[in-house]
């Protein structure tokens, strides 16, 4: 039977406690504004799952971030010393590319540049005309066109394809650069040319500038989480809450929500979705179908991370980030982080951890297989590719993502202006997370700095 709680009122009403919503709690309490994050799980922080275990600090969902925007390193100096940035170890920057049975570094200079097998001869001189080629005008092209247009096949296929595989586990083909890589969009629109545009945006640029750095928590990205939660106090975020509905009152919303059995209404002067595309329909059924059909076709990109612990490593010394692979080289996984190269204490001292990438938009059916013949699939890969002696890992952890990473293609502005649309008939609506504005942490916690700006008390 279902009992009836108090109704409770507040200025903003937080639907998920990933790192967008517990973030937006974060600036919120700085702008003393009140507010109740409501997540559906029992623990708070999404896709941010951090696992300790026989000496290993691994994480299921996302391991590392680029800092990106100012608004990240702020975060982390206002939280200290509630959680401690990590900064990637800069002696394991190379990444690797696998090409024809090795792996390739990166170049990271004009010689390595010169000599790398990764990219063809005419490419390599072809480069050199790119900041004279003309400006793109397109904004629907893809990033494959792109790249195609202004660097060279070799260029999409043995740089731009990993490296989107690697963030978006997403195809070239069907991204549309405006929307997934907007930065390097908008040199071309700016400057002309990405080389020349990088160069001139840099020495114009005054004021301080977010760095480029890879990074982590110490300890684990859930202790990140837990500092959000603390400054957020307990009783601001609400876990557990399930069969959430939200309904437009008058002057506000009505949150209404099972917790523990009881039935729960929570009323809001504005309410922010950090949910999914897919899940909207179901938590406001009030929005307009043919607007929800707009923003819940988003697709994500379905992801198998499968996390290794080596207590004795028996291969060669992972002195690198990790390793991507080439859509052309048809292997089976998409890439392997080396996490234990850069951050400290994932490992016990000698060992290793990996974590492997399967599935993407690459080869999505990889979800379909059971865990034994994902996990046969990985040894199989990770063995060769690592050219491991033996296979005698102390840890194996498998993760599944369904519904990982949002795919930002054709139907982006369809969907951007389907949300202003909307925001503009509900006021006091926002509807935010990763199905717009980015999908990486750095672009969550500043897209949560920028909403709590509008939000009033
Ligand atoms: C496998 C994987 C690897 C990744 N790797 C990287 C990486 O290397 N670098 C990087 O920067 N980013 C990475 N990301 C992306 C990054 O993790 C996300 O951008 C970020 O964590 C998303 O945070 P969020 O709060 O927007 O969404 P989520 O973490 O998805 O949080 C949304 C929350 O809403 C809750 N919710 C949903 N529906 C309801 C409802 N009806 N009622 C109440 N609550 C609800 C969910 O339970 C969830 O807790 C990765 C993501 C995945 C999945």
């Amino acid at each position: 039977m279902l009992i009836m709680n108090k109704i409770k009122h507040t200025d903003v009403a937080i639907i998920g406690g990933g790192l967008t919503g517990l973030s937006l709690g974060f600036y919120l309490r700085q702008r003393r504004l009140s507010f109740m994050v409501i997540e559906k799980e029992d623990h708070p922080g999404g896709v941010i799952k951090t696992f300790r275990e026989s000496g290993f600090v691994f994480e299921g969902g996302p391991n590392t971030g680029v800092i990106g925007h100012l608004e990240v390193s702020a975060l982390f100096d206002d939280l200290y010393p509630l959680c401690e940035l990590e900064i990637a170890n800069p002696k394991a920057r190379k990444r690797l590319i696998w090409k024809a049975g090795r792996w390739e570094p990166i170049p990271s200079g004009i010689v390595q540049a010169v000599t790398t097998p990764l990219f063809s001869l005419k490419d390599k001189i072809r480069i050199l005309g790119e900041p004279f080629r003309r400006r793109g005008s397109d904004p629907m092209e893809t990033v494959a066109q792109l790249v195609i247009r202004r660097m060279g096949k070799s260029f999409l296929d043995y740089a731009v394809d990993p490296f989107i595989s690697g963030i978006y586990a997403g195809d070239p083909e069907s991204l549309v650069t405006k929307y997934a890589l907007p930065k390097l969009y908008r040199l071309e629109q700016d400057y002309g040319s990405f080389i020349g545009g990088a160069w001139k945006k840099r020495s114009r640029e005054k004021g301080p500038r977010p760095s480029r750095e890879v990074f982590s928590v110490k300890g684990g990205l859930d202790n990140l989480i837990n500092a959000l939660v603390a400054v957020a106090g307990n009783q601001s975020v609400v876990s557990g809450a399930s069969a959430c509905r939200v309904i437009p009152t008058e002057g506000g919303y009505a949150i209404h929500y099972t917790k523990n059995g009881q039935s729960q209404v929570l009323h809001a002067k504005q309410v922010v979705s950090t949910v999914g595309g897919g899940l909207i329909r179901q938590l406001m059924p009030f929005l307009p179908a043919d607007e929800l059909q707009r923003i819940d076709t988003l697709t994500y990109a379905p992801v198998v991370q499968v996390v290794l612990g080596f207590k004795r490593w028996p291969g060669k010394p992972l002195n690198a980030f990790g390793g991507l692979v080439p859509s052309r080289e048809h292997r089976k996984i998409l890439g392997i982080l080396f996490p234990s190269a850069f951050l400290s204490g994932r490992a016990p001292e000698g060992g290793a951890l990996l974590s492997v990438f399967v599935g993407g938009m690459r080869n999505p059916d990889m979800l379909a297989l059971s865990d034994s013949a994902i996990l046969d699939v990985v040894k199989t890969e990770v063995q060769q590719m690592m050219k491991l002696p033996a296979w005698d890992p102390d840890l194996v952890k498998l993760f599944r993502y369904p519904a990982a990473i949002p795919q930002y293609d054709a139907e982006s502005m369809d969907r951007l202006k389907a949300i202003v649309r909307l925001q503009m008939k509900y006021p006091g609506l926002y509807l935010v997370g990763n199905i717009q504005e980015g999908i990486g942490m750095a672009d969550r916690i500043a897209q949560a700095k920028r909403i709590a700006d509008l939000l009033n008390g």
